[in-house]
């Protein structure tokens, strides 16, 4: 485990006290991997709580360029990144921040052409895609790999989050989609989206990564719906889906 320097302990202070955390647990930050696929308005601030709070590396992977539409909640970019590529402006963002955080920003779109590379050295994915079928890409390469992941999604007034864990034992995201509606899916750009919605979402998907990282319980499996527009938060078990092509091959 590394030895936290001066400057370290000056900079964690406030979650160095939290019993949960303690050295230990800064340790275990520090030398924690994430990859986050999607530098924008979940990957933003994930990103940017991730890094301040010690994960010692990030990989970006977004193949995107900022634009106007993507300033009322991709928080992390100012105008002057407009059309500049995402994970390079969020990296040098998070570069400022905290020089702690290595990042490794690609430029490149994640799938299954990809994942093997980008999963290399990784503890934890994060999905901040606003895609299906990046989050079906994400489930089976995980699943293959041996590896958690936490989906999230914003669209409108409403969220949702999971935590998967890696053996999927209590259900995967094939479970609760299948590919022809994956083809279908439409994200923010055609249902519009409200800009502190999805930061709601990066925040339960930052705590929980944080609790994942440190080793404590999360809760695995579970479906949980944000609605903050009328104040209704729900969260319910996935089930296992019969025909499932994840889960049955694994039971
Ligand atoms: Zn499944």
């Amino acid at each position: 485990m590394v030895e936290l320097t001066d400057e370290q302990l000056q900079r964690y202070a406030r979650q160095l006290i939290l019993p949960d955390v303690d050295l230990e647990g800064q340790q275990r930050l520090l030398s924690s991997g994430v990859l986050i696929v999607g530098a924008g308005g979940l990957g933003c601030p994930v990103a940017q709580y991730l890094s301040g709070a010690g994960v010692g590396r990030l990989r970006l992977a977004d193949d995107d360029q900022v634009d106007f539409s993507n300033l009322p909640r991709q928080v992390a970019f100012d105008e002057s990144d407009i059309g500049q590529s995402k994970v390079e402006a969020l990296a040098k963002r998070l570069a400022r921040a905290n020089s702690d955080t290595a990042i490794d920003a690609r430029p490149e779109k994640f799938d299954a052409r990809t994942a093997s590379a980008m999963l290399a050295d990784i503890d934890l994915v994060i999905d901040a895609t606003d895609s299906l079928q990046a989050r079906l890409d994400i489930d089976n390469a995980t699943h293959d790999a041996g590896l958690p992941w936490i989906m999230g999604s914003a669209v409108r007034m409403a969220g949702q989050w999971v935590v998967f864990d890696a053996d999927r034992e209590l259900g995967c995201y094939h479970c609760l989609v299948t590919q022809p509606e994956a083809a279908g899916g439409a994200g923010c750009a055609q249902l519009g989206i409200l800009g502190p919605v999805a930061g709601l979402v990066a925040m339960h998907q930052s705590v929980m990564a944080i609790k994942l990282l440190l080793g404590l319980p999360v809760p695995w499996g579970e479906l949980h719906i944000a609605d903050p527009w009328s104040g209704e938060y729900l969260a319910m078990p996935i089930t296992k889906r019969t025909g499932c092509p994840i889960c049955q091959a694994s039971a």
